[in-house]
């Protein structure tokens, strides 16, 4: 945001006036400023493999460049004032124009104005007194194509300049095809990351030249663990004595994908000993050079011997042997439903009796401030055992009752008892911990608080099953267990890097699967498993799709396939973009999956033209996103559109997301519409309010 600010790249609805001010950065990341008229405002998605959101560039047809926002500078001549050289760091122009988005037709042809742009903030930055710039490039750990190679050779021949030095840093991964590149770019230095690529340290080493510096990213700014500090130095040792001052030590990426400071958290010692947060990684770093450099020192030697006790606490009770015994004697029926689809389809429907088109939802209801007051008053202690029952237990009832009088025909509970639903599950389940401030920004103000996973995982007996009782007897009618899933709950944790993340995967699959078993037993006829995140778990470089997709699947169908043939699996994705892993979301063996659809008008549905969806499909009809309360000849339509390339007794009726970010009355409102959608549809469509029983489906 405000790198697009500096370069003057702001959409025309969004300036006021002349100047660009943080009004005008209100505008476009809110689409308002605090006083003012809406906008929309700029698109925002997620930066490259993280869960932290950028704001999306957008070029106009005719975009200029130039220098409009002065924050950078002010920042600089702050940090200045400590003292030391600053480094200033910047998304490089090429990353930057790579994320531009917007009506300008050729973005390429923009690089040598975006380039002129970046040399006048450059002479700034000289003049400002900065000698060494970082340019970061994480499109550089990517695949790229020639147009897009020739693009880098462009434009830092471009950015060449006599007076300044420039690093150009990659992260997030590693370099392949593009280590030549990188190396040959006419820049002072070059930054690495050394953890996703530590394999082509030597590489590097050898096609860097005789002048330029190589700066490690060597701490891991993605994860939570404190470094072997013997390790790296045995690591860094020999390439110290062939660099020289030439070889600079740094975290791989921004700290801003980890927790601030491990010293604000009480944790089990065992637990702590492996811990490093950002504060942390700077001592980290900050120890290696006094390691390298002194490596007599008596600091060194305290260091070292520190480094060597926590490691000796830190080796405690991270294995369970049972866990590693299940794991070892899997077998491939674990991963199997009994029967495959089209007859579990039949037996589930002489079962739940539904009509065609059945409506339900995805999860949440209102997350109220009341709610969010009766957990944290019980957390902390104000809230007897008794009354924090009574509460929840009222918020349950009240929720599956209005639920059956609206006219729903699969209901939930409402998850009233959970903060988020990965750190539910990561609270309960041993071999988790949460962190009490361990925030990550994901966007804006909004921060996340991810579980950290550090040891063996195992299933702690039944985490949901009591609130699903006391939903079950609230009404005759369905009731959903509501699970999320392991691949979910992997790509919203820090997880544990001493095994592989296919085993951790797998042992939360253990977990989940014991905890549908429990469900089942306890009467559950459907149970949904939230797979929410299994898409932005997906490598950056197409080359390592195949194998994550592999296990990722394998995974949900471990945790799932367990259950009897009547017994009805949902699952539930927040996106609709996976006509590239449609393959991939099929070979789940979900019997329903709900999706996000309502937004972009079924635009998901091209991906059924190519590739028959076997499963039934519930595609959202009502954007939870929005306040606004959808129309029933919207609903209508919606469902008509998904009917044309999706046979009608294999769709469900259901909004994109769990809805607990809604209020009440537009909760209410909004699915008495869809009810009404679903039943004039069942009628229009000629369809009698009978179970169907189809022929089997291919699968
Ligand atoms: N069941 C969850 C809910 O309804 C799903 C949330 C999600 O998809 N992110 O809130
Ligand atoms: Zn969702």
């Amino acid at each position: 945001l405000t790198l697009s600010a500096t370069l003057g790249v702001v959409p025309e609805r969004h300036r006021q006036g002349q100047g660009i001010d943080l009004d005008t950065l209100f505008r476009m990341a809110r689409g308002r400023a605090p006083s003012g008229e809406p906008c929309a405002a700029l698109a925002m998605t997620k930066w490259f493999d993280t869960n932290y959101h950028y704001l999306v560039p957008e070029l106009a047809k005719d975009q200029q460049f130039s220098l409009s926002y002065g924050q950078l500078l002010l920042e600089v001549a702050e940090a200045q004032q400590l003292g030391k050289p600053v480094k200033v760091v910047l998304t490089g122009p090429v990353t930057y124009l790579a994320l531009c988005r917007g009506e300008h037709q050729q973005p390429l042809t923009l690089l040598p104005a975006l380039c002129a742009a970046y040399q006048q903030l450059l002479t700034a930055l000289q003049q400002a007194g900065v000698s060494w710039v970082q340019l970061d490039e994480p499109l550089l750990a990517t695949e790229l194509s020639n147009e897009w190679r020739q693009a880098y050779e462009q434009a830092y021949h471009l950015l060449q300049r006599p007076d300044l030095n420039l690093l150009l840093a990659v992260y997030f991964g590693y370099l392949s095809d593009n280590l030549s590149l990188l190396t040959n770019l006419p820049v002072q230095g070059i930054q690495i990351d050394a953890i996703r690529g530590a394999h082509e340290i030597e590489l590097v080493l050898d096609r860097l030249g005789p002048n330029k510096v190589l700066s490690l990213g060597l701490i891991d700014g993605r994860n939570v663990w404190a470094a072997n500090l013997a390790a790296k130095v045995d690591q860094l040792k020999p390439l110290a004595e062939r660099l020289g001052d030439r070889l600079w030590l740094s975290s791989n990426c921004s700290l801003l994908h980890v927790p601030v400071d491990l010293d604000s958290e009480q944790l089990d010692a065992s637990v702590a000993a492996r811990l490093a947060f950002a504060k942390q990684k700077l001592q980290e770093i900050q120890r290696l050079g006094l390691l390298i450099n002194q490596p007599n020192s008596p600091q060194a030697q305290q260091i070292l011997q520190q480094d060597q006790e926590r490691r000796a606490l830190a080796a405690q009770g991270r294995t369970l042997p049972e866990v590693q015994l299940r794991l070892n004697s899997l077998s491939p029926q674990d991963y199997q439903r009994r029967a495959p689809f089209a007859q579990r389809q039949g037996l589930q429907r002489a079962r739940l009796q539904l009509p065609l088109l059945p409506t339900t939802t995805i999860g949440s209801f209102p997350q109220t401030a009341d709610i969010r007051k009766v957990r944290s008053d019980w957390r902390q202690g104000r809230l007897s055992d008794q009354a924090y029952q009574q509460a929840m237990t009222q918020a349950i009832v009240d929720c599956v009752q209005q639920q059956d009088q609206t006219g729903l025909d699969v209901l939930v509970h409402g998850e009233f008892e959970r903060n988020d639903m990965v750190e539910y599950f990561g609270e309960q389940i041993p071999g988790m911990v949460t962190s009490k401030l361990g925030w990550v920004q994901s966007y804006g103000s909004r921060c996340v608080k991810p579980p950290i996973i550090h040891g063996d995982l195992s299933w702690p007996g039944a985490m949901t099953v009591h609130w699903y009782q006391v939903a079950q007897q609230a009404s005759s009618k369905w009731l959903k267990g509501m699970l999320t899933g392991p691949v979910t709950m992997l790509n919203w944790s820090f997880v544990r890097d001493d095994i592989s993340r296919e085993q951790v995967c797998a042992q939360l699959a253990l977990v989940i699967r014991d905890e549908v078993a429990a469900l089942e037993r306890a009467g559950a006829a459907i149970i949904q498993i939230d797979e929410a995140a299994l898409r932005e778990g997906l490598p950056l470089r197409q080359q390592d799709r195949q194998d994550y997709l592999r296990w990722a699947i394998d995974s949900f169908r471990l945790c799932s396939a367990g259950v009897a043939n009547d017994t009805q699996i949902h699952t539930h994705m927040c996106y609709s973009h996976f006509n590239d892993i449609i393959e991939h979301i099929a070979a789940m063996d979900a019997d329903v999956i709900t999706i996000e659809t309502s937004r972009n008008r079924m635009k998901l549905l091209d991906a059924f033209k190519d590739f028959a969806y076997p499963n039934e499909i519930g595609p959202g009809v009502w954007d939870i996103h929005s306040p606004n309360v959808p129309a029933l000849e919207d609903i209508k339509q919606l469902m008509q559109l998904a009917a044309a390339s999706i046979p009608l007794d294999r769709l469900w009726v259901n909004p994109d997301c769990g809805l607990k970010t809604r209020g009440w009355p537009e909760v209410q409102a909004s699915l008495r519409v869809m009810v009404q959608a679903a039943r004039e549809l069942r009628a229009e469509l000629g369809a009698v309010e009978q179970p169907l029983v189809t022929a089997a489906t291919p699968s």
